[in-house]
């Protein structure tokens, strides 16, 4: 089997990149690996490609991510109408730290349904694994530049939002652009994991309480809330059950599930859904959120959203579960 790349498509984006002397790369609020990897890995592909150019990754840091490398902070007043590269979001509301950026043109690279960016380029494709498989293929089928760090990061964000190539979103192509990055660029791609998956006793204890108490229904829907004081009792944050969310995915009782953590700062519960059989985005998207299929997050206010959304997606796995008798 041989996988068609859009050369096209590729080499347009290159086309871009190469024109503007100042570009600002950002990605979604909240970021997870994938769209912190993903920014990180293309800004240092077109920095060492590009040595003149200014080039920056915005957006707010997070601590645990810092191993992946640094973030910019920019004084957007000094700018000249840069190129701005959005990866890994659709919607312009949940890009992260472009206030006051006056940008000449978007540039999109993205694997979520479109939404109401629109790229002057722009790559939209739901079937690929993760942002960092897409910018892996621009970097290994343009003249962009593979170093080390850029195709660890770029490995990084793949592994991550496939789980380690286990999720339906894996594909041939995925498998492809992986081997492809490791034969060109030679890294050691098993001592990496360390980075994604070594984590503290707390964190492990904190996933045993998420286990202990989960609600799991008739229609194989479970879920969990998760109040602020919880998460202080062991010592994790509100984006921790995100990132352990995927290890439920092995479950025989469950086919969706849901946490659901208090955001005391935000004044909001954020939630993580993912699913082994109904799609549930559509149903996340009633809930100020969105997201692919299989993998989803939302925004509740209060008690009432919670119980409705949790109907929802119990529902949804009823309505699977008919379908498939
Ligand atoms: P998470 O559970 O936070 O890892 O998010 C799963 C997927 O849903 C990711 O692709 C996120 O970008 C997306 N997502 C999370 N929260 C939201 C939201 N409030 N609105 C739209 N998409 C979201």
């Amino acid at each position: 089997m041989v996988f068609i790349i859009n050369k096209n498509l590729l080499k347009n984006i290159y086309k871009e990149i190469k024109k503007y002397d100042e570009i600002v790369i950002a990605r979604h609020i909240g970021p997870d690996p994938d769209a912190i990897c993903s920014q990180i890995a293309l800004r240092d592909s077109i920095k060492e490609t590009f040595p003149d150019k200014k080039v920056y990754a915005v957006g707010a840091g997070v601590a645990k991510f810092k191993k992946f490398g640094n973030l910019n902070k920019v004084n957007y007043e000094e700018l000249h109408n840069p190129l701005l590269v959005v990866l890994d979001v659709p919607n312009l509301y949940r890009v992260d730290g472009i206030e006051g950026l006056k940008y000449e043109a978007i540039l999109k690279i993205d694997h979520h349904p479109k939404e109401d960016i629109v790229g002057i380029v722009d790559w939209t494709d739901t079937e690929k694994s993760s942002t960092c498989q897409m910018v892996s293929e621009l970097i290994l089928y343009t003249k962009l530049v593979l170093t080390k760090k850029v195709a660890e990061n770029l490995f990084l964000g793949m592994v991550s939002d496939s789980e380690r190539f286990s999720l339906k979103n894996t594909t041939y192509e995925t498998l492809d652009t992986a081997k492809e990055l490791i034969k060109e660029s030679g890294i050691e791609f098993t001592s990496l994991y360390d980075m994604l998956y070594t984590r503290p006793l707390g964190e492990h204890k904190f996933m045993a309480y998420i286990t202990n108490n989960l609600v799991v229904d008739e229609n194989k829907f479970a879920y969990i809330v998760i109040d602020d004081a919880t998460l202080k009792e062991y010592n994790v944050d509100v984006a921790t059950p995100s990132n352990l969310i995927n290890n439920y995915n092995f479950i025989e009782e469950i086919m969706v599930w849901a946490f659901i953590t208090e955001d005391v700062k935000n004044n909001q519960y954020k939630v993580s859904i993912r699913s082994r059989g109904p799609i549930i985005n559509e149903i996340a998207s009633h809930y100020h959120g969105g997201g692919h299929k299989f993998a989803s997050g939302a925004k509740v206010m209060n008690k009432e959203e919670i119980d409705n959304l949790v109907k929802d997606l119990s529902k949804a796995c009823q309505d699977y579960g008919d379908k498939r008798l």
